[in-house]
């Protein structure tokens, strides 16, 4: 799985070609649909995506669009999934547990998160289905979006979000277990902060919690709870 940016001089000739190759780029079948996204500063425009072909065929197919026009090429830069954070610390615990979160999902980051040290655990460090993952990480952000922007379906995010037995907190806690059982590591899915844990009982399953470092967690659901919210 390849990450790719491209980034452009922001001017009016680049701004149509570049939104036309964007559009180009999602509807075809160059980057994959989840984790494609469009994004300017003050002087570039970038498009980042993962890549579903070879290179090869992504550079031929930005520069015949920008040959046509008699525009220079963009600048292409192929980037590993978690190159964002290169200057982050990444974990460097062993034997740890890993806690899946709701977040990265625009960003591309490694939504896993190591359970001691609260630092990322690399994504090539953890095996996991990876349109599984963005689909799940994707639907999570538009639920967030309505519950934050939206008055008419506040109510329905927001149960999404707060309910143990909502479809998006169900999915997830499948995606954990079924991550569990693919690496050595304990996978648990964090809960999100609108949904208010019982202290001492797993909401899904009645369970007592296990507690580690300030987290609560239930070893049967592959669930965790914060205290510091
Ligand atoms: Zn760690
Ligand atoms: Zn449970």
């Amino acid at each position: 799985m390849k990450k790719v940016r491209i980034v452009f001089p922001k001017n009016a000739n680049f701004f149509t070609v570049a939104t036309t190759l964007d559009r180009e780029l999602s509807e075809g079948i160059i980057f994959h649909e989840y984790g494609k996204n469009i994004f300017f500063d003050e002087k570039y425009i970038y498009i980042e995506g993962i890549l579903s072909v070879e290179e090869n065929f992504l550079l031929d197919f930005v520069q015949s669009r920008f040959r046509e026009k008699g525009l220079p090429e963009p600048e292409i830069r192929f980037i590993g999934i978690d190159a964002y954070l290169r200057d982050e610390p990444m974990c460097l615990c062993t034997n740890r547990k890993v806690v899946l979160i709701s977040i990265d999902y625009i960003t591309l980051g490694s939504p896993f998160l190591c359970m001691m040290c609260r630092r990322r655990v690399k994504t090539n460090q953890i095996s996991f289905p990876v349109p599984d993952l963005y689909d799940w990480q994707k639907l999570f952000a538009r639920i967030e979006e309505i519950y934050i922007n939206s008055s008419l379906y506040a109510g329905w995010a927001k149960n999404e979000l707060a309910n143990i037995k909502s479809k998006l907190n169900q999915r997830a806690i499948s995606l954990a277990m079924l991550i569990d059982k693919h690496n050595h590591e304990e996978i648990y899915y964090e809960l999100p902060q609108e949904l208010l844990c019982p202290r001492t009982k797993c909401p899904n399953c009645g369970a007592t919690f296990t507690e580690i470092a300030g987290n609560r967690i239930c070893k049967n659901c592959h669930i965790l709870c914060r205290d510091n919210f």
